[in-house]
């Protein structure tokens, strides 16, 4: 059976073009930098966040850390988001390989961290404290409803960390859904950060691999770390090719996702037992409960839908995040909406 599939718009899978690309890229060995279509890849991701260079890597959660390696010493204190990925779902990477300790604050329901609640944070110099070196955002906001943060806003999170000598980093990694989504260049909305990572393996439909941007020095040192993880990669430009296409043509129909989202939301709120987030959805993710009165919990939904063809993904008992992509067509909105209803009768 064809599922279709809303778990999350990782489960992508390469389109045709991508495949094509792919069995007749152009590669060499990379660790020489001997890969000519990795270094396209990397030209284009740099010049397209209007940043110095860039650096292909194998996931999303690498590029973070090496982010959080390069910019950190051992002891310092990183500001994350208490609802963010680098903090929740990177398995303790910063802590257990870098040595660096995360300062969570409250993400506020609109993704973003207060700037109060940041300045407070901010260690002041003293012997007993650790070292506050770097704040991060993420944007989209995933747990937040998929939520973009502004230009306006990353702008003084930067000037506030720049004014207190610290770095900014951005977990980007839906950044071309966040520019889409509010009609501004993605050059623009990371302008202040001064590392980027952003994921070529979620809606841009890329196989694998992800990004990490930023000046020439940093990337020269993550490159060097990411040898150190073991994510030094060889004839890497089979993969880098679908990237080329990610950035090229996939970045252009991220405008479509949302629609289908917005499609999505409107249907499953006609349907009695469900309760759409208000507000939902701001980009590519639809999230929604089960009505107190509904009699099962979102495991046996899970099941029924199944059953009918489509695979969706609770969060907690009787919440679900649905996310569109590429693969999700009318069609598919429209099956979704009528398994749930069925799957609640
Ligand atoms: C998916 C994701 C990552 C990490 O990407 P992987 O390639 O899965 O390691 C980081 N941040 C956010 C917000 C994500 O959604």
């Amino acid at each position: 059976m064809e599922y279709i599939d809303l778990r999350s718009d990782t489960v992508t899978k390469p389109t045709p073009e991508m495949r094509e690309a792919m069995a007749e890229a152009e590669v060499g060995d990379d660790v020489y930098r001997d890969d000519p279509t990795v270094n396209r890849l990397e030209e284009l991701a740099a010049e397209m966040l209007g940043k110095e260079a860039a650096l292909f890597v194998p996931s999303g959660t690498m590029g973070n850390l090496l982010a959080l390696l390069v910019h950190c010493q051992r002891g310092d204190e990183v500001i994350v988001g208490n609802q963010s990925h680098i903090y929740l779902n990177e398995a303790g990477g910063m802590s257990a390989l870098g040595g660096i300790q995360p300062c969570p604050i409250q993400n506020q329901p609109d993704g973003s961290l207060a700037i109060k609640d940041i300045f407070a944070s901010i260690r002041t110099e003293d012997v007993h404290h650790p070292i506050t070196r770097l704040i991060c955002l993420e944007n989209t906001q995933n747990i937040c409803g998929g939520v973009p943060l502004t230009a306006e806003y990353t702008r003084q999170i930067g000037e506030l960390a720049h004014h207190n000598h610290l770095r900014l980093h951005l977990d980007g990694a839906r950044i071309f859904n966040a520019a889409i989504a509010q009609n501004v260049s993605v050059e623009e909305l990371v302008k202040p950060a001064d590392s980027v990572m952003f994921c070529l393996s979620k809606g841009l439909a890329a196989p694998i691999g992800s990004m990490l941007v930023g000046t020439n020095k940093f990337i020269a040192r993550a490159r060097h770390i990411r040898k150190m993880l073991g994510g030094g990669m060889r004839q890497v430009g089979v993969l880098a090719a679908a990237g080329i296409i990610s950035l090229e043509k996939m970045t252009k129909r991220l405008g479509e996702d949302h629609a289908r989202a917005r499609k999505l939301a409107d249907g499953l709120r006609q349907v009695e037992g469900l309760e759409v987030d208000a507000g939902s959805p701001y980009t590519n993710m639809v999230y929604l409960n089960l009505s107190e009165n509904v009699p099962v919990n979102a495991q046996q939904i899970i099941q029924r839908m199944r059953d009918d063809g489509v695979l969706v993904d609770s969060e907690s008992a009787r919440r679900f995040r649905l996310v569109t992509h590429f693969w999700i067509d009318d069609a598919a909105v429209e099956k979704t909406v009528s398994a749930f209803a069925k799957s609640l009768r």
